[in-house]
């Protein structure tokens, strides 16, 4: 191997200081730019020192005088001190060999400064500032253990959020901060077990909440620390949620105390529902019988009674309608229904309406069958108040009448009128609930219900309600329904129900009926008297009622659903248990009209469920029914 030249040498481009020394003399004989430039004086060399003028510690002078009496050791990348012409000293890291150059022995000295990198130090340093000051800066309270479960770092928001003192976190011991922790928690006793697995569990997230003394709620997530795949201990972030959990709390609370209005609205909807229909019973049901009676002198008297107790009954079923929509609690029952049928009964029924009011009344000019998805009883009940709305807000000798329009499945009914109209101004106020426009309108009896429930009930049946009006010129009313195709089950409720009885049954039939209202006891006694085929026995609560049906056992019970000392499930229950009575039919007799109730009723296991006040021919033809399968 051929040897570097003096000058190849001492040319050689490098940070590391390059000195060659005679080993006799120890006298430096040459050195490379960077080791003049750094270790000798400015303009100055190293060159003709002696190599123990710049290494000169104790140990460096004992080994130069060695060398130069011939024993050198050679050294690899040992530590140690050069002097620097400002009397400073540099830490060096050296290796020193023996070499031959130009035929003589001569010793190389490869040295390089050994602090370490200023540039890499400070960025490590502003690196670790950087973290540090992100750990604080977080919301969340941080505290990092290792494998042992020794705390490695932690930052103040977690002493804060635990309250730990100074004094605890200078004193630096990890029991003294745990201590101070658990000491914080309500169960502290569960939270040392807790804390415990926590901290010595390796793998897998966690999330605690934990309750204080102080009434706050802290909440802790852990996770294991990773650093290349390996797990160094665990990262605890705890936050303050005592402020959420209140939060929460109070909504919980309002939600609860907001069920629980609702819950009490909806009993006492349906406690008004009875408490008003039962009287109406009485009022509509004897007048009914009465007009059958009195002389002619009479009737029209009782006709007024029952009329007005018929609006009486219609205003309530509006109200009660009005209130359930609003408590978000009105239901459908989609069925296919056939729209003629349901407008010709519509139209007889307001008929009486528009012979009063001057008004005349036509309906559909076309006899062809359309079938819509409907509620069929809800839209008799939406048409019927578009109906009235067009005779009542009529002029005289003006009229009303109907229109069918279909496009693309949609099936539009549209009530025309020649009315008074309405202007453009209060048209805005329509739909909404309670309100009336027009001065002349508000002349006429209403309630300002009916177009707002009308509305509600279409978008239930995913239609929808729209007009057009021109004042003094008149209105029109649609109602959007969604067409049918396939009539497979049209709505009974289209077909006329009421039917001729002479006979309720061929042989004598028992009939109770449990009720505590005097006046509807009187009612279907008085219904009942023209039927000598039936065996009618009355019960005025429910107690008198199990006794007298075990006694007489009859063919059908008719129960009112709310007496004064049992509900209608409990004399059904009773007389389910009783051998005697279990197969017994039994009718629900109840003010509460609505679909839930009614499905409970049946779902229970009565036979039918009327609705009071009863109408007679219903009635009736359900008692027919029932007797002649029995
Ligand atoms: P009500 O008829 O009981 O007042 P509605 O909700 O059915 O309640 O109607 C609201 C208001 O809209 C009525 O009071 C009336 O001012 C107006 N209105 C409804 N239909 C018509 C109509 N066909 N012609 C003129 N005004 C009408």
């Amino acid at each position: 191997m051929t040897q570097p030249s003096f000058a190849e040498l001492l040319l050689a481009a490098s940070h590391e200081f390059l000195i060659v020394v005679d080993p006799v003399s120890l006298n430096i004989v040459a050195t490379n730019p960077h080791a003049d430039k750094v270790l000798a004086r400015p303009n100055e060399t190293l060159v003709g020192k002696t190599i123990t003028e710049l290494e000169c510690g104790l140990q460096d002078v004992f080994y130069w005088s060695g060398v130069s009496l011939g024993q050198l050791d050679e050294l690899h990348n040992a530590e140690g001190l050069y002097a620097l012409p400002d009397g400073d000293t540099l830490p060096v890291e050296r290796s020193i060999h023996a070499i031959r150059m130009d035929g003589k022995d001569w010793i190389l000295i490869q040295a390089r400064d050994s602090r370490p990198d200023i540039e890499v130090t400070d960025r490590l340093e502003h690196a670790t500032s950087l973290l540090r000051a992100t750990l604080e800066s977080t919301a969340e309270g941080i505290l990092v253990t290792n494998l042992d479960g020794h705390i490695v770092n932690f930052n103040h928001r977690f002493a804060q959020i635990w309250d730990i003192p100074q004094f605890v976190l200078n004193r630096g011991r990890d029991w003294a901060v745990f201590r101070s922790t658990l000491g914080k928690l309500a169960d502290s006793h569960a939270g040392r077990l807790r804390l415990r697995e926590l901290v010595t569990s390796r793998d897998g997230e966690t999330f605690d909440t934990f309750a204080l003394h102080d009434d706050r709620s802290i909440e802790c997530r852990s996770r294991p620390q990773l650093l290349k795949d390996q797990v160094l201990g665990r990262v605890f972030s705890f936050t303050d949620v005592t402020e959420r959990m209140r939060h929460e709390r109070d909504l919980a609370n309002a939600r609860d105390a907001a069920q629980a209005a609702s819950r009490a609205k909806t009993e006492f909807l349906s406690h008004m529902s009875h408490e008003l229909r039962t009287p109406l019973n009485a009022i509509i049901g004897f007048s009914q019988l009465l007009a059958e009676d009195v002389p002619a002198s009479e009737l029209e008297s009782v006709k007024a009674i029952e009329k007005a107790g018929g609006h009486l009954l219609s205003l309530i079923n509006e109200l009660l309608d009005m209130a359930k929509a609003e408590a978000g609690r009105l239901d459908v029952t989609m069925e296919i229904v056939e729209l003629n049928s349901l407008c010709r009964d519509c139209v007889t029924m307001v008929q009486p309406l528009a012979s009063r009011h001057h008004v005349q009344l036509s309906g559909l000019p076309t006899d062809d069958k359309v079938y819509v998805h409907a509620d069929p009883m809800r839209l008799k009940q939406m048409l019927i108040n578009l109906l009235s709305n067009a005779i009542k807000y009529n002029n005289e000798n003006g009229q009303a009448s109907l229109e069918l329009d279909m496009d693309k499945g949609r099936v539009r009914l549209v009530v025309v009128d020649t009315g008074i109209g309405i202007s453009e101004a209060d048209q805005k106020q329509l739909f909404q609930t309670f309100s009336r426009v027009g001065s002349k309108q508000r002349k006429v009896e209403g309630t300002g219900i009916g177009l707002a429930f009308t509305r509600q009930l279409a978008q239930l049946m995913d239609g929808d309600v729209g007009f057009s009006s021109t004042p003094n010129v008149g209105s029109r009313f649609w109602i959007d329904l969604q067409g049918a195709d396939t009539p497979d089950s049209v709505s009974a409720a289209t077909a006329n129900e009421q039917s001729n009885i002479i006979r309720l049954c061929s042989a004598s039939k028992r009939v109770l009926y449990i009720e505590d209202d005097t006046m509807s006891r009187a009612l279907l006694q008085r219904i009942l008297i023209n039927h000598p085929e039936i065996e009618f026995a009355m019960a005025e609560s429910g107690a008198a009622g199990l006794t007298l049906a075990r006694e007489m056992q009859p063919d059908l019970i008719l129960c009112d659903m709310n007496l004064g000392d049992m509900s209608g499930y409990e004399i059904l229950c009773d007389l389910r248990d009783n051998p005697v009575t279990a197969n017994t039919p039994i009718f629900a007799v109840s003010g509460d009209a609505g679909p839930d109730d009614i499905a409970t009723a049946l779902g229970a296991g009565f036979s039918r469920y009327l609705v009071k006040p009863v109408q007679i021919p219903a009635l009736l033809t359900a008692i027919k029914d029932i007797l002649d399968e029995t």
